[in-house]
């Protein structure tokens, strides 16, 4: 077995059980991409069983901090079955669940959800790499599934050595899938698009914004980096629900969604059609958020609702300072578009900008804006996206939902 050796001092996050070993804390010692190593203090002491990526800045990625455990078959498979089972745990509303999430299900760099039946992984690490073969067969064997997608293209791997992957693993057909989520349906293709075709985070925070669609009285809706309108079907889906219950029929409000993908848009509009709406109650727009808003600004356009779902900012802490100004560059225009008792569903999915952080960048945004408001509700990830507590990074996903302040 090959050891890692760790320079005196540098223990203290695996001691805390952080999942990584940063290049510069490693002394000596190595192996093969993905290959088990033991990894140990200056002074020799165990402190986990982990897997070497040789060129990345994360030398090496914990699989156990338990020394009698072996990192073979067993292990992947006892690891996998406790990750599936407990997504059975929550009242998830949708045949999309992420199945493993990472480092928080401890399992670094590997990443599957299921689409109905069908699974889709992400192995994003020269560990789950060259356990790929062991992890697929375990993921049939566990789910009863056939067909698992392989979607090993995201640019991490290149940081790993890797190359970019994508195709089936096992099973094969059609990649277009059609999502049962809450009470309205989402088709997407595992082969194309974002992550692994969807944004299963953001379930529950459509749910919460088909509620808010239902109870509110929003006539113009606006969601900014709509992707493939996941937002706009849950605001139609809400404002239908409420012209049905008070009677009045014809499912009023108009959501216009923006993004920079046309093939994203092109989604969007079907998915649109896919529930049933008026297309009429739609506008799609191809273009850039922060040139529409302004562009609206002077046009004297305000909206009921606005989403602001943009693109991670800041990837780690270190950019965090140049995303802060972005994200209340993008909230400031947000807010100047807001009607009174408007409600703006603001998100950050960047891992270095904190809750905090988050929350004084929409108060100063608001402020700037000259608009008094208030938060209403604190969102996250869905309760299948985890975060490990000794791994804050995981924190990704962040939402506040603020009310301008009605007038009387
Ligand atoms: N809200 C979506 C996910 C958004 S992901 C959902 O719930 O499914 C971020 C989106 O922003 C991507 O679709 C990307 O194409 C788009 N995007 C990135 N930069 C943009 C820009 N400057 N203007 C418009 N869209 C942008």
């Amino acid at each position: 077995m090959k050891v890692v050796k760790l320079k005196p001092g540098k223990e203290k996050s695996l001691l805390r059980r952080h999942p990584w070993v940063f290049d510069g804390a490693v002394a000596k010692g190595g192996g093969d991409p993905g290959e088990t190593v033991r990894i140990e203090s200056a002074e020799g002491q165990f402190l986990a069983w982990g897997a070497v990526s040789p060129t990345s800045k994360i030398r090496a990625r914990v699989w156990s901090f338990d020394e009698k455990q072996r990192i073979d078959a067993a292990f992947f498979r006892a690891a996998l079955a406790i990750s599936i089972s407990a997504r059975g745990l929550f009242d998830i509303k949708s045949n999309g669940v992420r199945l493993v999430h990472g480092e928080s299900d401890g399992l670094p760099g590997l990443v599957v959800d299921r689409y109905g039946d069908t699974l889709v992984a992400q192995f994003l690490s020269c560990g789950t790499e060259r356990w790929k073969q062991t992890i697929a067969d375990a993921l049939l064997e566990l789910t009863g599934l056939t067909r698992l997608y392989e979607r090993s293209d995201a640019s991490v791997r290149e940081l790993e050595g890797l190359p970019k992957v994508s195709g089936w693993l096992r099973g094969g057909g059609d990649t277009a899938v059609v999502l049962q989520e809450h009470s309205w349906q989402l088709a997407l293709d595992v082969a194309e698009g974002h992550k692994t075709g969807f944004y299963l985070d953001q379930r529950d925070n459509r749910q919460a914004f088909f509620e808010a669609a239902r109870h509110g009285q929003w006539q113009q809706v606006l969601n900014c980096f709509c992707y493939t309108g996941g937002f706009t079907v849950a605001a139609l889906a809400g404002m239908r629900a409420r012209s049905e219950h008070s009677g009045m029929g014809g499912g009023a409000g108009h959501v216009t969604s923006i993004d920079s993908s046309g093939p994203a848009l092109a989604k969007g509009r079907a998915n649109v059609a896919l529930n049933g709406f008026d297309a009429g109650h739609t506008t799609w727009l191809d273009a850039d958020v922060n040139a529409s808003l302004r562009a609206f600004h002077s046009e004297g356009r305000t909206f009921d609702a606005i989403v602001l779902d943009p693109p991670k900012l800041a990837p780690t802490a270190a950019h965090a300072e140049r995303a802060a100004r972005a994200y209340k560059d993008l909230n400031r225009w947000g807010f100047k578009l807001l009607n009174p008792g408007g409600m703006l569903f603001t998100y950050s999915c960047s891992g270095g900008i904190g809750v905090e952080l988050f929350q004084k960048i929409v108060a100063s945004a608001a402020l700037e804006a000259g608009v008094d408001a208030f938060i209403t509700h604190r969102l996250g990830g869905a309760p299948d996206h985890p975060v490990g507590l000794p791994f804050p990074e995981g924190e990704y996903l962040k939402g506040l939902v603020v009310m301008a302040r009605p007038q009387g």
